[in-house]
């Protein structure tokens, strides 16, 4: 499959070159040429597989080639090595849980999948890739733990000091071998504004084969297709049939990557977009302007986004229909106290513990039921983060009873290593040239 760019569809590269450019020149965003619908009998049939199949199926669908059919197996069953469950809360209220894989978020599947990727393209006796990455707290993590110990690359993660939870700085600092975390003394869009500035040094370009890990990479997309085909599959086996989808939104990659599964053929009647008080996406989806803002700070900061990258990909799978994005999508936004009684009233309604993103998610999806004729459509809301990453924004009644999962408790003892750095940008280029 080839990918063109979202800002000339005649500017096009192999899967290979989408990978590792993450981004076309011309600053548009990689789209697959073709959107391949899937066979009708495998969806009809989806509840037969397990997750590690329907991934396989999916991905060879869009790939087309790519990647050899054995060589693709491999990457999946390693990259998707932990399960995704649909949980009922109640009638027709469902959580399709994203984050038991090893950094508790959703962004394993895209940043495993993207790792071993990469990986399988790097030739034997290819120069090592340097992977820069800044993270307001979940990616970062995600990107660690994907490329732990993955052959001929070498992470760098830059942090904001004090601004991510204790959980997500241990994943980070915690991991030694070919990751390394530098703590910048400034905030996220210092580290990120450290990174750019990275891509675009003629010296470090010279002296490192350098590449982003963010969001917009096509290789972190298209995994996260793979947990929508699941979650239809489960409920299937209930004997459902129709779904929306509500999905906690930042960056919009997650919902973008439902809607791909759209495209491909998944059956699904509606996705709904919730998102913090940074509501460029649901204000465009009632008035029709695309107003991007700067951002606002929220207790779901992974959705600290007022203008997000992914959009214009969601606005290229409808350039020839715009009628039907807005027949397809619902935009909500919530302010923090709104959050806040929501995570209050799923754990006094169904003592379920969310994080703040989740949270959002479950509350757009009931204000969005309320209007609908009642019938069979299950409403299947995205949990993207396991609470225990954030436990000092929750109520601490409720934090008190987060169950803490393994993955946590084998950062217990470890002893955190970063350096820490200033933000300016020839502390950081020192850095690199001086640490090869
Ligand atoms: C990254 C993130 C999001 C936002 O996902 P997008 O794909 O950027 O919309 C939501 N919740 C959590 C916990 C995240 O880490």
């Amino acid at each position: 499959m080839n990918f063109y760019s979202t800002n000339n569809p005649s500017n096009q590269v192999s899967f290979k070159e989408a990978v590792f450019n993450s981004m076309p020149r011309d600053k548009g965003l990689y789209m697959p040429v073709s959107i391949p619908k899937l066979d009708d009998r495998f969806l009809a049939n989806l509840d037969s597989f397990t997750l590690p199949e329907i991934a396989f199926y999916v991905a060879k669908n869009l790939l087309a080639g790519d990647i050899p059919d054995d060589d693709l197996q491999a990457i999946i069953h390693d990259a998707i090595n932990f399960y995704a469950p649909v949980v009922e809360l109640e009638e027709n209220v469902y959580v399709l849980e994203l984050f038991h894989g090893p950094s508790l978020a959703f962004k394993d599947f895209g940043a495993r999948f993207m790792s071993r990727v990469m990986s399988y393209f790097l030739q034997e006796g290819e120069k090592m890739l340097d992977v820069l990455v800044a993270t307001s707290g979940d990616t970062g993590g995600a990107v660690a733990l994907g490329f732990l110990g993955v052959p001929n690359t070498r992470v760098t993660i830059l942090y904001p000091k004090g601004k991510v939870s204790g959980i997500q700085e241990l994943q980070l600092t915690t991991n030694g071998q070919n990751i390394r975390a530098i703590e910048v003394d400034g905030t996220f869009d210092d580290c990120q504004a450290l990174v750019k500035q990275a891509f675009t040094d003629p010296e470090l370009n010279n002296e490192f084969r350098l590449t982003s890990a963010n969001s917009i990479n096509i290789a972190r997309l298209i995994p996260q297709t793979f947990y929508y085909f699941n979650a239809y599959a489960q409920l299937l086996k209930e004997g459902i049939g129709k779904v929306v989808f509500s999905v906690p939104s930042g960056n919009f990659g997650n919902i973008g990557a439902g809607i791909l599964a759209w495209k491909m053929g998944l059956p699904v009647q509606h996705f709904i977009a919730a998102t913090n008080a940074n509501d460029t996406v649901p204000e465009y989806l009632e008035s029709g302007v695309y107003k991007p803002k700067p951002s606002i700070q929220t207790i779901a900061n992974a959705m600290d986004v007022g203008n997000p990258s992914n959009w214009v990909r969601i606005q290229d799978m409808f350039k020839t229909s715009p009628d039907e994005l807005s027949r397809l999508i619902s935009g909500f936004s919530y302010t923090d106290e709104e959050d806040l009684a929501a995570i209050e009233k799923l754990y006094d309604h169904y003592h379920y513990i969310a994080c703040p993103h989740t949270a959002i998610a479950w509350q757009a999806l009931k204000d969005w039921q309320q209007d609908q004729p009642t019938g069979r459509v299950a409403g299947v809301f995205l949990s993207t983060a396991h609470p225990c990453k954030f436990p000092d924004v929750l109520p601490k009644h409720i934090a008190a009873e987060i169950v803490i999962p393994e993955q946590v408790k084998k950062l217990e003892g470890k002893t955190k290593h970063a350096v820490v750095l200033g933000k300016d940008f020839e502390g950081f280029k020192s850095y690199l040239l001086h640490n090869k």
